[in-house]
């Protein structure tokens, strides 16, 4: 899946090359614009479908009821996940700073959730989706993403699968090398650098 996958990437032109601020507040040459992708609904049910048997495979005889994934970048995954899944998609937001689930979405307590994105790079707001999840009293069994942008190294303390694995050097502002050439990053993403 992983090479036919970023050849669709390639193929939307939805992989990006230049000098990016992600939101994470690293700089990167590349970026995955996931929106170019999923702006296909035939295309995005498919690869939530795919996404949903990478789950399920992890998962074994545990069902989840729901899938939340942080807006907006998550929507559409937490949606199509959810619909392979026969379950509820929810999506998280922030508030005040703090992302939380809002809408009146609510979880049972000990609920099992599954939580989706679009792309990991550094799982920062994945963790906070996971702490949002919690407090509401949802139990994640996983976490799925249609791109994992670390090549495979984060540790988010519960089981994790990806479509597409990528290896994307990051650099802090400090040490970017394309800022030290001269050129200024530019946002791709949502959310503003901390
Ligand atoms: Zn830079």
């Amino acid at each position: 899946m992983s090479e036919d996958l970023l050849d669709l990437f390639k193929g939307r032109e939805a992989l990006l090359e230049g000098h990016f601020l992600l939101s994470s507040g690293l700089h990167s040459a590349r970026y995955l614009q996931c929106a170019l992708v999923l702006q296909d609904p035939g295309l995005a049910t498919r690869l939530g479908a795919e996404l949903a048997i990478e789950l399920s495979s992890l998962l074994e005889a545990e069902r989840p009821t729901a899938v939340v994934a942080p807006a907006l970048g998550g929507v559409l995954m937490a949606h199509e996940v959810a619909r392979a899944l026969g379950c509820r998609g929810l999506f998280t937001e922030r508030q005040d700073g703090a992302m939380t689930l809002r809408r009146g979405f609510s979880l049972a307590q000990d609920e099992p959730v599954v939580v989706v994105e679009d792309v990991i790079t550094t799982g920062k707001s994945t963790r906070e989706v996971l702490d949002a999840v919690r407090a509401r009293g949802g139990r994640v069994l996983a976490v799925g993403s249609l791109v994992d942008r670390s090549g495979g190294q984060l540790a988010l303390g519960v089981p994790h699968r990806s479509l597409l694995t990528l290896e994307v050097p990051t650099w802090a502002a400090a040490g970017c090398p394309l800022c030290a050439q001269g050129s200024q990053p530019i946002k791709p993403g949502s959310r503003p650098p901390a």
